[in-house]
């Protein structure tokens, strides 16, 4: 069984612009305990089969993490 723990890089910036932007706005900050204030700086990554975009707050910079929930219409379907 491996154990990969390691974080996959991916391209934020080949997502649809619309996506982009969708995603930088709907945030959650823990340190301003407020919803959309906005992303800055994405990077987005694979870890542990999961997807998320990390950036930091529009509004106090603290990294923002978000996951991101993809529709697979085409597995597990019993
Ligand atoms: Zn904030």
């Amino acid at each position: 069984m491996s154990d990969t723990k390691e974080r996959i890089q991916k391209d934020f910036y080949a997502r649809d612009i619309e996506e982009q932007e969708s995603f930088l706005a709907n945030t959650w900050c823990n340190q301003c305990q407020q919803i959309d204030l906005g992303m800055i700086e994405p990077i987005e990554y694979e870890f542990m089969g999961r997807l998320f975009i990390e950036g930091k707050c529009a509004v106090c910079g603290e990294p923002s993490i978000t996951e991101v929930i993809e529709d697979d219409e085409d597995d597990e379907q019993v």
